[in-house]
């Protein structure tokens, strides 16, 4: 089994007890880290080795909603100005989402793949949606995962917005893609059942998502309470709130991430929390959509599993768990509110609701016999770096730290900057300008 030795970094284990391990030696072997052990531990080692003196050694970062497909409409402002969420969705999302192609979809969820690995995120969880090309969008996605080498969970965003036929189509490319995992045994790659949100689902599509996730044992993901219309929709439509009727339809459980949670009473938390469900929490997105700021402190405290995610706004996590830090402090008006339960929902959230994705990998940490995703970080701490000072180094210092290697299941995917020679990041951007303007045309 091909061996690979990285010499010589400050090695941070993240996991449930972080160490920070100075002039330490991390072996791979193929797809695993093998030991971590003090640097010469390895005196005849393998002969592929990669000095990491200088650098932090970190596992990689885990984003828990994400959209792919949102790739080609930035800079795109010939839209009609949004005064509601429900607005951002019908001038923008739902007429982009509407236009792309299977080609479009597979290039954009490249361009964010190879941003992913630029800062230091190697598995992601994504929710897509294609309303015009549903049937093979999750295997176009798939082939960009595997190309660029990342984990990606995928799934398709269940919806009858756009009428009976794509919803069809929406329940077989869920189904179909979940089969297609568990036979293909790919650990890059993953599945759950999408649903877009219940202010668009009936209760008859709900009900036969929920009939074919079981028999599939598959959890969802899906987007709840991210703007009060949801809310109002499904009290004025089903005569409840929104976790509820999701909780009658069997959505909830542990395999299950609900995104956002933004107005969602202490009844729905119980719900979320005695069903084990994870909540993806993204501040950026709510900020931007003027939604709100979702109550993860009293999510927390419910018992509810929380993660981080960016909804595509961006797929750099540590900008991610900044804007989650500032908005909490603001939203209490305490600038010392949640310094560490803030922290804890990328180092912790992200690292439980990975597991429950690919159980037995390991992702988010660094553990011998855990999944060989790390990045190396080029930071030098300017005062003492250990176990009890890393939360503030996170966000103050390896914020905004250069990612100069990302390594995922053993492969090399980023050295020293420079992006592995299969992977022209150039070439897939210029073939996205040039698909984003046909796109732009056609909108
Ligand atoms: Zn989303």
């Amino acid at each position: 089994m091909e061996q690979l030795l990285i010499e010589n970094g400050t090695v941070v284990t993240l996991g449930e007890r972080n160490r920070i391990l100075e002039g330490h030696d991390v072996l791979v072997q193929g797809d695993t880290v093998a030991r971590i052990a003090p640097h010469g531990t390895f005196q005849a080692g393998p002969a592929r080795r990669l000095d990491a003196s200088g650098f932090l050694v970190l596992p990689g970062f885990i984003n828990v909603h994400m959209h792919f497909y949102s790739t080609l409409v930035r800079g795109f402002a010939r839209a009609v100005p949004a005064k509601s969420f429900s607005e951002v969705l019908a001038h923008l999302w739902w007429r982009l989402d509407r236009a792309l192609s299977l080609e479009d979809v597979y290039i954009s969820a490249k361009v964010a793949l190879l941003e992913a690995v630029r800062h230091g995120t190697t598995t992601l969880i994504d929710h897509h949606a294609s309303p015009g090309a549903v049937t093979g969008s999750l295997h176009a996605i798939a082939r960009a995962v595997k190309e660029v080498g990342l984990r990606a969970s995928l799934c398709y965003e269940l919806s009858d917005r756009d009428g009976g036929e794509v919803a069809e189509a929406g329940l077989e490319e869920n189904a179909a893609f979940l089969e297609w995992c568990r036979a293909a045994g790919d650990s890059r790659l993953a599945a759950l059942f999408g649903l877009h949100a219940s202010f668009t689902l009936s209760d008859e599509t709900l009900q036969r998502a929920a009939q074919l996730a079981a028999d599939l044992g598959a959890g969802f993901h899906v987007h709840v309470a991210e703007a009060p219309c949801d809310q109002e929709q499904c009290l004025a439509e089903h005569g409840c709130r929104v976790v509820e009727r999701l909780h009658r339809h069997g959505v909830l459980g542990p395999r299950s991430v609900a995104a956002h949670c933004v107005h969602i009473d202490a009844r729905e938390r119980e719900l979320l929390a005695a069903s084990n469900t994870a909540v993806a929490h993204c501040p950026q997105s709510n900020a931007n959509n003027a939604v709100g700021i979702a109550d993860v402190l009293a999510l927390a405290r419910a018992g509810v599993l929380v993660g981080l995610g960016t909804d595509a706004v961006t797929v750099d996590m540590r900008e991610e768990l900044r804007a989650a830090l500032w908005l909490r402090h603001l939203a209490a008006q305490d600038p010392s509110a949640g310094f560490v339960e803030t922290c804890s929902l990328l180092l912790d959230g992200n690292r439980l609701i990975a597991e429950r994705c690919w159980p037995g990998l390991h992702l988010g940490q660094l553990v011998e016999g855990g999944a060989a995703d790390l990045i190396l970080l080029d930071y030098h701490p300017p005062t003492p770096f250990d176990a009890t000072t890393f939360l503030g180094h996170l966000l103050f210092g390896l914020a905004g730290a250069r990612v100069d290697t990302t390594i995922v299941g053993g492969r090399v995917v980023m050295a020293q900057g420079q992006l592995a020679a299969e992977l022209d990041a150039a070439a897939v951007a210029a073939e996205a300008r040039e698909r984003a303007r046909q796109l732009w045309e056609r909108l």
